[in-house]
């Protein structure tokens, strides 16, 4: 729908005369007055129709060749309303726009179609204004247009901010529209390019068969409310994926240790998605496995950490270290899963709640040269360095987490990994972010090409590389 080949009261003056929907409607003949009138009716109610349902009226000005485009939509101005309806019988194909009175700027034209191509060609025209400036509203360029036009520019950036989709109609139309507007037409973009996220829940199954038919030795888990009783719906409730591929780097190229998280999902349907993180011999972040929750806590830390567990092969959980923030549910999903496993916490996040009541640099430093310590006088050589500069924040670290937990020494040494942090996941998380708003199977696609990419991108660096040792790959991401 073009918003300047419609007429809408005053806001704009190009009118345009639909073609009427039904034979019935169509006038056989001008000749009496009581025609003219009825015809009339018919005009007015079928342009409240199309602005009612936002059909597509018949050829765009973008497509007219003989009328310039920057003198309409520059110079077009209200009209207090004309009613126009010229005894023809072509009156179907005619279109008139005219200035707000006192001014005489107006412009007749009308369809001629040859050849199978129909051209707007100007019949006559004063192009000059007189008394008149130009009008920024314009109510007609609606939210539905807007995406529509600029579909291919919402296909590159779905995210393209309202202000930006602002300043491109007043730079391409000279015309103002409200930020509702913009917000709105992203909105339809949005949903006519990522699809309709109820739909792609019933996709799910066929996308985990694809993804295990491309993808080798995949793992897919879908989890669906009992729904083998009659009258039950299945619900959507969790989904869990690991690509054999990661499956195969991390089995041979990644230490035992690994990063789990859990981040929110902020897309129509909300939840959580859990990952883990692997560290590879580049001191990078290997992915490992993601599920998509309905929410974070023990029972589906622990349906997260079985399928883990087949996925990995892990027989004996003395081998694999686990970091995270201190989350109870994650705490006893793995104690109750992987009992024998270290479980090491993320001092930042330690810190953090460290610092809320003992804030200073003096005391942070103090901290993390408990967590830094490497051997067991070095520990209690800094843990009574603090206690003798303050005994309030000693005594918070004496009700933390026992420092196995957190602090070097007690580490086990196999893992051959002296991480503090849990910063992997963090960085996965972090990268992921615009995938986290779209619905869910483009999410996992998204996830999947991201990693796909940044994999190839790596192994491309090193191939370049001659040596036996490689250098420390920092590519971005
Ligand atoms: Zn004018």
């Amino acid at each position: 729908m073009d918003p300047w080949s419609q007429q809408s009261g005053l806001e704009t003056e190009f009118e345009h005369q639909q073609q009427p929907e039904t034979k019935e409607e169509q006038p056989t003949d001008v000749g009496t007055g009581n025609q003219q009138s009825r015809r009339k009716k018919q005009v007015r109610r079928r342009r409240n129709n199309n602005r009612a349902s936002g059909e597509e009226a018949a050829p765009h000005l973008d497509d007219v060749h003989a009328l310039d485009k920057d003198t309409v939509v520059t110079e077009l101005h209200s009209d207090a309303g004309s009613s126009d309806e010229e005894n023809d019988d072509d009156w179907r194909n005619r279109f008139r726009a005219k200035c707000k009175p006192p001014c005489q700027w107006f412009v007749y034209a009308s369809v001629e179609r040859e050849l199978g191509i129909a051209d707007l060609v100007v019949k006559s025209m004063n192009n000059e204004h007189t008394n008149c400036s130009h009008v920024w509203k314009n109510k007609n360029i609606s939210a539905k247009w807007l995406a529509n036009k600029y579909m291919e520019r919402f296909r590159c950036n779905v995210e393209m901010p309202p202000r930006l989709l602002r300043q491109i109609v007043d730079e391409d139309f000279k015309a103002e529209i409200s930020k509702w507007v913009a917000y709105n037409a992203r909105a339809i973009a949005k949903k006519e390019i990522q699809g309709n996220a109820e739909q792609q829940y019933t996709d799910i199954w066929r996308y985990c068969a694809e993804i295990k038919r491309t993808h080798p030795n995949t793992t897919m888990e879908v989890m669906f409310t009992p729904f083998r009783q009659p009258g039950c719906n299945p619900k959507f409730m969790r989904l869990y994926c690991y690509l054999g591929p990661l499956k195969q780097g991390f089995l041979d190229g990644c230490r035992p240790i690994i990063g789990v998280d859990g981040c929110h999902i902020k897309a129509e349907y909300r939840g959580q998605l859990l990952t883990a993180i692997g560290v590879d011999p580049n001191n990078g972040w290997w992915p490992i496995a993601w599920a998509v929750v309905e929410r974070e806590a023990t029972e589906q830390w622990k349906w997260f950490f079985e399928l883990l567990k087949n996925d990995l092969q892990i027989e004996n959980g003395y081998s694999y270290t686990f970091v995270s923030d201190q989350q109870k549910g994650l705490d006893r999903a793995l104690s109750e899963v992987l009992p024998n496993s270290e479980h090491r916490y993320c001092v930042q996040h330690l810190y953090n709640n460290f610092k809320k009541k003992h804030r200073g640099l003096a005391l942070k430093t103090k901290l993390w040269n408990i967590a830094a310590s490497t051997t067991e006088g070095l520990f209690k050589k800094a843990t009574a360095d603090l206690e003798k500069f303050d005994k309030e924040a000693y005594e918070w670290v004496k009700k933390a987490p026992h420092p196995s937990h957190w602090c070097k020494t007690f580490f086990s040494e196999h893992t051959r990994c002296d991480m503090l942090v849990n910063n992997l996941c963090e960085s996965f998380n972090g990268h992921i972010l615009e995938a986290r708003q779209q619905s869910i199977i483009k999410m996992l696609e998204s996830i999947r090409i991201f990693l796909m990419e940044r994999i190839q991108r790596r192994t491309t660096a090193m191939e370049k590389f001659e040596l036996s040792i490689g250098p420390l790959i920092t590519i971005c991401c």
